[in-house]
């Protein structure tokens, strides 16, 4: 068994990541440079945490089976079963068909973290040392053998994972090495997400737990509200490509009216703010090609650092959840995997993930990517599927557990649902969302 294996990063990618090590390596050790709190507070290196957080389907069974008590913790704590009916879906202009089958857990980000973290830091094999930034990596006969901290201080490792984010400077690092940076595939989609917390009227959500609304051809502003403990409701706004809900609270509401459809302007109403109003943005969609290159061994990039892709669908956390899932079947059969190999494989894990929400911004005209003849007729197809699940309660959730990612996206092209689809067009009324709403009333 190899002896140590070093984590950069002790957000939810790198936690997940040491908790699968922890099966092939004596010792592993993550390392963060922030400090961590004891509790369920935001942090500094993970400045998403303020804002809305769904774990989707897939997420949560790979984290019931990494673990088994966590859930019941989260739900002690606050977070709660979300029963998939009590769900709001608005996307592409359609309303969907109410589902029945299926749960999510809502909590907060931090508190979902906080409770992963505990659970890590509670195994044996695993150290976690906070403050302690990474500067580089240190190499030797092409094969990374450590990392560089604070103080030109060295920690000597058999492997290193890099879960550091989407900003990681692996590159950088690398090419200080002599090692080829690896080609990057970007879709610039410019998301600004602008969310605060609130307390809603009593009737306010109707009995539904969630709303989720995304953007459509001509009106790409989305929005969502999530439950988290405490009674308190995250409410977020996005906008791509320059739009930006803004921050004061009067443009915040009228931002929200500008939305497809009314519901999020309608919780909105009378609500009771419970702190500031805050913006992240999010430039592109961005994944590193490592696959690509001859790369060092001792070396495997994870979570956002290896691909990260637009918030607004809420794949990330699901995403470093089936890296972890991947990582954990690879070194399972070659503790010291190939580069090239271990992230091809990495990447395919992760694979309809990307494509889902590549294939849902090229919606957007404005958004610069290749629309090729194929992703054309994808794309009429899976518009198709979406209207269909306005009326077909079994097409709304085929096709949520497809962006869940649960199943993947052939199931939307299985001929006994074809069929479905295609019957349920008879039922079709046409878009829901008349005009862009965008026109009447800019902020
Ligand atoms: C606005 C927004 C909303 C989102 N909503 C959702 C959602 O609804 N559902 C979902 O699944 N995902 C969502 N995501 C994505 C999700 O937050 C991430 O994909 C997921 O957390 C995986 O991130 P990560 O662990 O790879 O990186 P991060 O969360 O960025 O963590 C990186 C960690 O590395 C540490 N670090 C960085 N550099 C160094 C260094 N040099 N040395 C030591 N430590 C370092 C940081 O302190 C941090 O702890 C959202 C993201 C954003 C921006």
């Amino acid at each position: 068994m190899p002896a140590h294996a070093v984590v950069l990063g002790a957000g939810m990618a790198g936690l997940l990541a040491a908790r699968v090590l922890t099966e092939t390596f004596d010792h592993v050790t993550v390392l963060d440079r922030d400090t961590l709190p004891d509790g369920a507070e935001p942090r500094r290196g993970v400045p998403q945490g303020p804002f809305p957080h769904a774990l989707l389907p897939r997420g949560r069974q790979i984290l019931d089976d990494l673990f088994p008590d966590l859930v019941d913790g989260l739900l002690r704590d606050g977070a709660m079963e979300g029963p998939v009916e009590r769900f709001r879906f608005l996307l592409a202009g359609v309303r969907f068909a109410r589902v029945t089958e299926g749960a999510s857990l809502l909590s907060s980000r931090p508190l979902l973290e906080a409770h992963v973290r505990a659970a890590v830091r509670a195994l044996p094999a695993v150290t976690i040392v906070e403050r302690c930034a990474v500067l580089g990596l240190v190499a030797e006969d092409g094969r990374v053998t450590g990392v560089e901290v604070d103080a030109g201080r060295t920690i000597t490792a058999d492997l290193v994972v890099d879960a550091s984010g989407r900003n990681s400077r692996a590159d950088v690092w690398l090419r200080a090495l002599g090692f080829p940076e690896p080609p990057v595939d970007s879709v610039r989609v410019d998301v600004a997400y602008t969310c605060g917390r609130f307390r809603l009227r009593d009737d306010a959500m109707d009995g539904d737990q969630v709303v989720l609304m995304s953007g459509v051809p001509g009106n790409s502003r989305s929005g969502a509200v999530f439950p988290v403990e405490g009674g308190e409701y995250v409410v977020g706004l996005g906008g791509t490509l320059g739009e930006s809900a803004p921050t004061d609270p009067d443009g915040f509401h009228r931002y929200a009216a500008t939305l497809p459809f009314p519901d999020v302007a309608e919780v909105l109403a009378g609500a009771e703010p419970c702190g500031p109003l805050r913006t992240m943005r999010f430039p592109d969609n961005r994944r590193r090609r490592l696959e690509r290159v001859d790369g060092p061994r001792g070396l495997i990039l994870v979570g956002d650092a290896l691909c990260a892709v637009n918030p607004v669908y809420g794949q990330g956390m699901t995403m470093a959840a089936l890296q972890a899932e991947e990582l954990r079947r690879t070194l399972a059969h070659d503790p010291d995997p190939q580069p090239r190999r271990v992230h091809r494989r990495l990447l395919q894990a992760t694979a309809a993930g990307w494509d889902n929400t590549v294939g849902a911004d090229s919606a957007d005209p404005r958004v610069d990517v290749d629309r090729g003849r194929a992703a054309a007729v994808i794309g009429r197809w899976v518009a198709r599927v979406q209207r269909a699940a306005g009326h077909d309660p079994v097409v709304a959730h085929a096709f949520l557990q497809v962006t869940g990612l649960v199943d993947p996206p052939q199931a939307l092209l299985r001929p006994a649902f074809v069929a479905r689809v295609l019957r349920a067009d008879r039922h079709d009324t046409g878009p829901q969302v008349a005009a862009p709403a965008r026109a009447a009333s800019g902020t």
